[in-house]
């Protein structure tokens, strides 16, 4: 981490002002000390130049800049919230999803009724506290400077479905990125997809891509279907698929039908071309359909089929090895 610099103090009347907003001539106080202090912006540029920033008028050695910047960053992004719920707007934050690798968008305003700094849960005490209508707090913003939340405190959350939304500060700069970090969050521990009624963990998107390709054989237009996670990761093709599956397939103008290996006689469900009659065997031939469609060489359409837990699906495959020769190709 480069030198943290205070780059947030307030003036006499408790207003936040950051080193580029603070106008010059006026007098300032350590949001972490109260001591006085001074705002350096020189206007210059160059390497010896410092970015502007405030320093203490006179030595306050028990006054970290990390404690500073974290208070600013904290109260710029609770009052950011504010104007947000205040406007009555949407305010959307994007997260890769830990639980099942997807990427979501959820929306701050969507339950907020009301944004709480310093909200004391008895256990612990987030930075930000989003509280619904029935004043029950649904999220806990930490900002993280040098003090990850505890472990305690990330058990405490998940105990009791609060969603953990934590925001890493890597430079004092980042108090003129509130709007931004509170967009893209570091972690987002929570996700949009239903809940395993056996298990209760969050289950996998189960996607059927049908991919506009043409014929490897003789080049006329065909389609393919192809079963792929949350992630876009390859699962299984028409030999896996179930009778509704084929069905939904068939509707979306898929040819699939039973193809028979002239090597070792073995049969399976896969995709044809109409034209030729030629198959796309499973594996490797299928998988480049999904991988120039994910390139984006081959339009193709997603449909969110069923939603698979993959824990409980785990849990099964050990404790009956019949399940787990099943699910060989
Ligand atoms: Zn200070
Ligand atoms: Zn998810
Ligand atoms: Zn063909
Ligand atoms: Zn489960």
């Amino acid at each position: 981490m480069n030198e943290i610099l205070y780059t947030i103090a307030k003036d006499s009347e408790g207003n936040l002002f950051t080193a580029l907003s603070a106008p010059k001539g006026s007098e300032y106080y350590c949001v972490n000390c109260n001591n006085v202090l001074v705002l350096k912006k020189s206007g210059k540029t160059g390497p010896r130049t410092k970015r502007p920033h405030f320093a203490h008028k006179s030595v306050a050695p028990n006054c970290q800049p990390e404690t500073a910047l974290h208070f600013g960053f904290k109260t710029l992004a609770a009052e950011k919230l504010s104007q947000y719920l205040e406007a009555g707007a949407t305010f959307n934050f994007n997260w890769r999803c830990g639980f099942c690798k997807d990427r979501h968008t959820g929306n701050y305003t969507k339950k907020l009724k009301s944004v709480r700094l310093e909200y004391d849960l008895k256990h612990c005490r987030p930075d930000i506290a989003l509280l619904d209508e029935n004043d029950e707090i649904f999220a806990a913003i930490e900002i993280v400077v040098t003090h990850k939340p505890s472990e305690h405190a990330v058990n405490y959350y998940l105990e009791n479905k609060i969603i953990l939304i934590q925001i890493d500060l890597k430079a004092d700069d980042d108090i003129y990125l509130v709007e931004e970090k509170l967009t893209e969050p570091d972690l987002v521990k929570f996700c949009l997809n239903p809940k395993c009624n056996v298990c209760d963990n969050f289950q996998q998107k189960i996607i059927m891509s049908i991919v506009d390709g043409k014929c490897w054989n003789c080049y006329s237009p065909m389609k393919a279907s192809v079963m792929k996670d949350g992630a876009n990761k390859f699962l299984f093709g028409p030999e896996k698929f179930s009778p509704a599956e084929f069905t939904f397939a068939r509707e979306k103008g898929v040819a699939i039908s039973e193809y028979q290996s002239k090597i070792t006689g073995e049969q399976y469900q896969a995709n044809f071309c109409p034209k030729c009659g030629t198959f796309i065997r499973r594996y490797s031939k299928l998988l480049n359909y999904l991988s120039y469609a994910q390139e984006e060489a081959l339009p193709n359409q997603d449909f969110i089929i069923r939603y698979n837990c993959s824990y409980c699906c785990e849990k099964k495959i050990s404790d009956d090895p019949d399940w787990a020769q099943n699910l060989k190709w």
